[in-house]
């Protein structure tokens, strides 16, 4: 068979392919305590407001702020105070001339109070108290309903639910959460100079790191691994895992036999299960063979075999579809600018990612390359918390230099990626 032809497409190109895709995203409801991951599918709305009611921010007293208007330090004026509540009473008692209630923080403001007196600011005796300057009205409350207002959506369709989300949905009294469902996913590592993490090491055959490292990066982004599996290179029995897999699963993630070798049978398999194929050679390094496709609104992932390469293909490809399939509005890595540590002499005929490290410094972001770089490479994919992307038909880059960095840990709301 004569070698396809494959024209290269820009980073930015490919990944606007994968996100036009029409997904049908489902929801369901989750208990409030397994809700966190997960991408809310509907607008959260204050149900009441807070604070509830006028409360106190601090420890103190109570009192009408116009009985302390004459207060100094010459002629200091003295409470009589009728009552004490803390946090969660309600204090029976209206307030009259000099007068003031023992208030503690977040108890609700008694009737004909205004404002707080901070203990720090009296002197204290058995049942009173002076005090040594005026108070304004509404001095030292907390006021109701000056953070949200009942109706206030106060979570937006498409979050991913943070702990913060958790405190906010506990705070409206969300016992169930509407959240969109997770897609499943499907790995198969091909290839057969695969190995197992626990079969000993043969002649010419190699341990199979890129299974669990996608397993990992899937979990890491709360997606659970259906199925998981070695496969030999063989074009019937890899069509066959590829449709089983198809059937149970809305992602199947395929390492290995992208390339256009022998033995790289993914070209034939999407052909043979008619998927739509979105590409299949990126203009990128590692990984320019990178091949998406759609089928019936599933993805099928074909990464690269090659180690650093399929782990750029997942940061790049993987993450967007997934955000893309669990409604979320932050799609896109964080993209960030920061100075390159090491001189990147290498010519860069297609953008160039390179595994790195990141440091937050005084001085701005720094970043250096993580180690040994090809795209075969394993090591610096350990040490890594970023990618440097050096732009298409540059070269020369030096120590001092401003370069992009995409953050691996993190997504962006902007559609920022893209050179
Ligand atoms: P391929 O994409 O199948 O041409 O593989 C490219 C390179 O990656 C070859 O050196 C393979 O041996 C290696 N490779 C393929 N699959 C894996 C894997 N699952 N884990 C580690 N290395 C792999
Ligand atoms: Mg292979």
């Amino acid at each position: 068979m004569p070698v396809e032809k494959r024209n290269p497409i820009p980073v930015k190109e490919a990944i606007s392919r994968i996100m036009k895709q029409n997904v049908s995203i489902r929801t369901t409801k989750v208990d409030l305590d397994e809700s966190l991951g997960h991408v809310l599918a509907e607008d959260i709305v204050a149900t009441y407001d807070i604070p509830r009611f006028n409360k106190s921010p601090y420890d103190g007293f109570a009192i009408r702020s116009e009985d302390s208007k004459d207060a100094s330090g010459e002629h200091r004026i003295e409470f009589e105070v009728i009552d004490h509540i803390g946090a969660g009473s309600v204090s029976t008692k209206t307030l009259g001339k000099n007068q003031a209630v023992r208030i503690m923080t977040g108890a609700q403001i008694p009737e004909g109070a205004e404002s707080v007196v901070m203990f720090e600011q009296t002197i204290e005796s058995e049942s009173t108290f002076t005090i040594r300057k005026p108070f304004d009205h509404l001095e030292n409350i907390s006021l109701k309903g000056e953070e949200t207002t009942t109706g206030d959506i106060v979570l937006k369709k498409g979050q991913h639910i943070n702990p913060g989300a958790i405190a906010v949905l506990a705070t409206y009294g969300y016992t169930q959460v509407p959240v969109t469902i997770k897609p499943s996913v499907a790995i198969i590592a091909t290839g057969s100079e695969l190995l197992d993490v626990e079969d000993e090491l043969e002649p010419g055959k190699i341990r199979n790191s890129n299974g669990p490292m996608i397993k990992a990066l899937a979990k890491k982004i709360g997606l659970e691994v259906g199925t998981y599996q070695l496969q030999q290179d063989n074009l019937e029995s890899s069509i066959q895992v590829v449709k089983d897999a198809l059937s149970q699963h809305d992602i199947v993630i395929t390492t290995g036999g992208v390339s256009v070798g022998d033995f790289d049978y993914l070209p034939e398999i999407y052909k043979a299960i008619d998927a739509n194929v979105l590409f299949n050679k990126v203009a990128q390094r590692p990984g320019s063979v990178t091949t998406v496709a759609f089928s019936n609104g599933q993805y099928l992932f074909g990464l690269s075999g090659n180690p650093s390469a399929c782990f750029t293909g997942f940061e790049l490809y993987v993450k967007p579809a997934v955000n893309k399939l669990i409604g979320a509005s932050e799609c896109y890595p964080q993209i960030i600018k920061a100075t390159l540590m090491e001189d990147f002499t290498k010519p860069n005929p297609f953008t160039r990612f390179i595994r790195a490290k990141a440091t937050l410094t005084p001085s701005g972001t720094t970043v250096v390359p993580s180690g040994f770089n090809k795209s075969g490479a394993v090591v610096a994919i350990a040490h890594a918390n970023a990618m440097i992307m050096l732009p298409s038909g540059t070269r020369g880059f030096k120590a001092g230099h401003t370069v992009d960095v995409i953050l691996t840990e993190s997504n962006a709301f902007e559609e920022e990626l893209l050179l």
